[in-house]
Order: C-alpha cells, then structure tokens, then sequence
C-alpha cells in the first residue's frame, strides 16, 4: 500500500504547514535551522579529482562521476572534507554545463546547436541568459517563503494557457545575466531574509550555465541558503546529473498524464518518459516539492494518472495539488481550457487522493 502523501487542496499553493512538511523535507529544514550545510557546499569542497578541466567532455564525466561517488558519501557520513587545492566539483560541474552549450542538451528537445556560435534552439535563449526580474516571492508555498525567485526569459515549452507568457515566449525580454551580479544579488536577498534561491523562468533549464556559474561564486554566507531547482522536469539527463549534488530542491511540474495531452498543449513529445524519470532522479538526488495544476477537464487523463504514479514510485514527497488555473494567454482557442476547473472537479481531485491514501493538509 502506498505510504501517505500530502496534498494541499487550497486555492493558492502552500497551503501546508511547517510541520507537516518535516517528513518530505528533512533536508531543507536541517539546513535551514542551520544543522547541515546547503548540497552546493558540499559541493564546492569535493576535488574534481583533475589538477585542470581543459580536457575532453568524456574524461570530464568520467571525473564528475568519481567526485559524485565522493559527495554522496562524504553527505551520508556527515563529514566535509577540507577545500582541496586545484579545481572542485562544483568548478566541474561549471565546465561541463559549458559544454553543453556547444551542442545544446540543456533539455530533452536536445537542439544540438552551438549556443556559444549564436546558433539558436527551440527556447531561444542565446549564450548570455537574460532575467525578467528576481526579488522575495510571497506567493510561493508557505515552507519556501520569502523564496528569492529568479524569473530567466525563455522557455523550452509553449504552454498554450501560460501565466508568464511574457517572459516565457520571448527570450529576449529581461537583461543580460551576470553571474557576479546574480551573486551580489542573491546577497542582498539572504540579508533581507530569503530562505532559499529559486531559479525558475520561464524555465531554468537553458540557464543551467548561468545558474552554476552564479552558485559557484557563492561563499560563507550562502552555507545555509537552500538552492531550489523550479522546473517544468522535461530537463535532459546530462543536465540533472549536473544538479545532483547542488540543488537541495526540486520544485517540479507534473502537469500531463499521458502525452497527447502533453503534445496538444505544450508543444512537446515523450514527456511522461522523460518526466517520470527526472522526478525518479530527483527523489534519489534531493527532496522534491511537486506540484500538479488541475487543468479543467483534464481530471481523469491527467491528474489521476499521476496521482497513482506519484503513490506508487515517489509517496513520500510533497504533493501540491493546485486549484489556481485560469485562462491565460492563448487558452480561449480552445474551448475546453477556456474555464477555472469547477468545484465538481475539485472535490473530486481531493477524494481521489484521498482514495489513495493520501494524507491531505491544510
Ligand atoms: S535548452 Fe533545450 S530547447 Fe533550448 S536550445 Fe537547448 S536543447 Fe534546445
């Protein structure tokens, strides 16, 4: 039988309180209350075990699978090794997400363009990142607020109903990321009183260089400050391995259960393979919040689906069950979308989870 999950059934997500989310999330509130270091320190003090990453993206891999087997250890024992001299893991991690910029595999539509030639791909986001806007989001679930989010422009999906179509259409929006900037300003943040750092977008995913880059310039004052991975999940396998070992939490979509639905609305193909396997990733590498978005008429080809799914292979993360849809963008062209979910449906979502034996809070 499935171990309880928890769903929040309010119309704003995070609803739930601190203490029932301490089982889904131990990690995060032990770094937060300041007992264990952030993953990206851990990071930072694990030699990548080459004296210089100028070699070929093989040996390269070949390394970060060496340090990631010494992370993952040192993290179970406890124990931080002293910062070693010559590159570390997060430098190597750095390089790597640079080298996937030559032949773009930053997500699963795996482009194979030269982001660095100024070769562009399906999200359009060149070799410089570009943010909207980043500052202390209230709105997010309540164990992540005040949650400094940093909104990147782009997207690698083309969600007909999207409620930031804005930045997420157009990668041009917003201004060039600078890494030391978007360090400085991760500062400022943790001194006003963020709890963690939020890189979502559009989507996070075609700035994974930046994004590293930004952590890798982190220091003591970020020991503490939880990373935060807010992501539609359709990430490519490279990419979460590079995560691995860096984001304390994956803040993920499930939207589709099935990939007719996925293709019609979101312009995008295998999604539930690709999906299901990063939130398998995820569940191995850190704590995952998801969040599932009831999308009108789409109770028993989407939301249940993956319900069962999230009961039978992650019970034990934190379920957000998302009441907020409303139609945004280009949802009026089709009709079905052109509506808030009703109460019926609602209602119905609350007791199918509860079928389930899911524990549900607010
Ligand atoms: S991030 Fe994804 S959509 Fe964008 S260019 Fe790279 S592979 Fe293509």
């Amino acid at each position: 039988m499935a171990a309880p999950i928890r769903v929040s059934p309010g119309r704003n997500h995070g609803i739930g309180g601190w203490g029932d989310a301490l089982d889904a999330l131990k990690d995060y509130f032990a770094i937060l209350t300041r007992k264990k270091p952030a993953r990206h320190w851990w990071a930072r003090h694990i030699p990548a075990g080459l004296p210089e990453l100028g070699v070929e993206e093989e040996r390269l891999w070949e390394a970060h699978a060496r340090a990631m087997r010494e992370l993952s250890s040192a993290w179970k024992r406890g124990v931080i090794p002293p910062v070693g001299r010559g590159p570390s893991l997060l430098d190597l991690k750095v390089e790597l997400s640079r080298r996937l910029l030559e032949n773009c595999r930053m997500c699963e539509r795996r482009c194979g363009v030269n982001r660095w030639e100024g070769e562009r791909g399906y999200c359009g986001v060149g070799p410089v990142s570009r943010v909207a806007s980043e500052f202390l989001h209230l709105g997010e679930e309540s164990e992540l607020v005040p949650s400094h989010t940093i909104f990147f422009s782009g997207c690698t999906f083309r969600c007909v109903y999207c409620q930031n179509w804005d930045i997420a259409m157009d990668p041009r929006t917003g201004n060039p990321a600078d890494p030391h900037l978007l360090a400085s300003a991760i500062y400022r943040g943790r001194r006003q009183g963020s709890r963690n750092v939020n890189f979502v977008g559009g989507n996070p995913d075609p700035n994974l260089h930046t994004i590293l880059s930004t952590i890798a310039l982190l220091g003591e004052e970020a020991k503490y400050l939880p990373m935060v991975w807010n992501s539609n999940m359709f990430t490519s396998s490279e990419a979460m391995a590079l995560l691995d070992g860096v984001m304390d939490i994956y803040l993920g979509d499930f939207r589709y259960g099935n990939d007719q639905c996925a293709r019609k609305y979101s312009d995008v193909t295998s999604y539930t393979a690709v999906v299901t396997r990063n939130f398998l990733q995820a569940f191995r590498a850190g704590e995952i919040m998801l969040r599932q978005l009831l999308l009108p008429g789409h109770l028993e080809c989407c939301t249940k689906p993956i319900m069962r799914w999230v009961a039978e292979n992650i019970p034990s993360v934190y379920f957000n069950l998302m009441f907020q849809y409303r139609p945004e963008y280009r949802a009026p062209l089709y009709p079905e979308l052109n509506r808030r979910p009703s109460p019926e449906e609602r209602e119905e979502a609350v007791t199918y989870a509860l079928s389930l034996g899911l524990e549900l809070w607010d």
